[in-house]
């Protein structure tokens, strides 16, 4: 046994850790959760959750079998020696789209907005910003074709960016067009590429077969240096009527709303169920290569998933590692927790269950801590300092005769003396006092 945990993976420390930088910080982690709960509940989006693993079959669809995802980053799932046909969720999107159709979440009105957060899992090569396990924040709008639903998805990644005291963070706005507007361009692609064939990487000699737009999107560089040779158009000159409308539509809006975007003519996302509008969100502190977030529309998605009716929809995810290594770049912090409202500890053993009760008791009006050991006054004092409290009180025969204690107020060092019946009313007032 070796104490490492996996490759690709990070354990989330307390605040004061050592080696301990803001994208695996727990509360920084929360932090960012919080402040995406704020912003997207605002706005109407409800709290969902779905399990860690679904069904292998239900990915693969989701997210399609030609992804990177699919074919190569796959955690599988045994259990008891046996290979049950599960996988390790990879992103959020078809699990969210799955328990809309099976609880019938229809009725909760149409378009309905859901939210989630959690741990992913992508088998990928390891590197700074690239985990295997990482953590998102999903949104995504059920139920309506509007690009209102567009531009309020976007709209809502750059309130919660913004929120986040984020100044560098560029929006590159894209669109796939509709089922027709790509196999025309897929078509154009196999024509263009294919004299060309031998200089393609083997991954990219399939996708020209199978989803030739795939190959834009292609990590190895000699694709990159065939794609620049060639001049290959963008996806954009191929959008039809009714994509085109549906693209100004989305830009008209977020240009109303003061969020700010460029056009990315080159963008094509790797997954297959998008349609029409889709976008990243970038920040020169991670790297050029590596998205803070990304979005798009996926109105064929629930047919995909075996729905009858198609059920349009948009959503985005960005990863929450991502989103504090960019704040560490930027010199942002955290508020860190505050510390406890009062520490208690006991100048005699016989004094520690009285100082333990007390503390407890003292947890009603806020953060309350106890020694589980007898300690000098010195020695509670400097505890009490170290962990940030606001009064630290010690409880010896004396305080326990009169059942009165004297707390002292570590800011001011001033002292007061409470009879214990009347801690909790203390502490409240006086607490109350300091925040106003
Ligand atoms: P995707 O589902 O691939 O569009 O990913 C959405 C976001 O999740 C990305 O923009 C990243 O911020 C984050 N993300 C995806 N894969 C990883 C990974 N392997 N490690 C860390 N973050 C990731």
């Amino acid at each position: 046994m070796t104490l490492q945990r996996p490759k690709g993976t990070k354990d989330h420390l307390p605040p004061g850790s050592p080696g301990l930088s803001l994208d695996i910080q727990a509360s920084a982690h929360a932090h960012v959760q919080r402040v995406a709960a704020q912003v997207l509940e605002r706005a109407g989006a409800r709290l969902t959750a779905t399990p860690l693993f679904e069904d292998a079959a239900l990915v693969k669809r989701g997210v399609g079998g030609s992804t990177d995802i699919v074919r190569k980053e796959m955690f599988t799932v045994y259990y008891a020696g046996d290979h049950g046909g599960f996988v390790l969720r990879p992103e959020g999107t078809a699990p969210i789209v799955r328990s809309y159709l099976e609880n019938g979440l229809k009725q909760l009105g149409s378009p309905l907005k859901l939210w989630t957060h959690g741990p992913m899992f992508r088998a990928e090569n390891v590197q700074q910003g690239r985990l295997r396990q990482f953590h998102q924040v999903d949104y995504e709008c059920i139920g309506s074709s509007d690009p209102l639903a567009d531009a309020e998805a976007i709209a809502l990644m750059w309130e919660i960016v913004t929120e986040l005291g984020l100044r560098g963070v560029s929006i590159q706005l894209g669109s796939i067009g509709d089922p027709q507007d790509r196999a025309a361009y897929n078509e154009y692609l196999r024509e263009l590429f294919a004299p060309h064939l031998d200089a393609l990487s083997d991954d990219s000699k399939e996708r020209l077969e199978r989803n030739p737009m795939r190959i834009l999107d292609s990590k190895s560089s000699s694709d990159q240096a065939l794609i620049a040779e060639l001049g290959v158009r963008p996806m954009l000159d191929f959008l039809g009527e009714d994509a085109r409308a549906h693209f100004a539509a989305v830009q008209e809006f977020l240009r109303e709303w003061e969020v700010p975007f460029e056009i990315d003519p080159s963008i094509v996302r790797g997954l297959d169920y998008y349609r029409r509008t889709a976008w990243e969100l970038h920040h020169q502190g991670i790297g050029a290569k590596s998205a803070l977030g990304g979005g798009g529309r996926y109105d064929g998605l629930a047919q995909e998933l075996g729905s009858k009716a198609e059920v349009p929809g948009i959503g985005w995810a960005f990863g929450i590692e991502r989103i504090l290594l960019a704040m560490q770049d930027e010199g942002l912090s955290v508020p860190e927790p505050a510390g406890p409202l009062l520490y208690l500890a006991a100048l005699e053993g016989a004094q520690v269950p009285l100082a333990a009760q007390l503390a407890r008791q003292a947890r009603a009006v806020g953060g309350a801590e106890f020694s589980y050991r007898k300690r000098g006054a010195g020695q509670a004092y400097k505890e009490a300092a170290r962990l940030g409290a606001r009064y630290a009180g010690v409880i010896g025969s004396e305080e326990a005769a009169a059942h009165a204690l004297k707390l002292k107020h570590l800011g001011s060092g001033e002292t007061s003396t409470v009879p214990f019946g009347e801690l909790n009313t203390f502490l409240m007032t006086t607490f109350q006092g300091e925040d106003s």
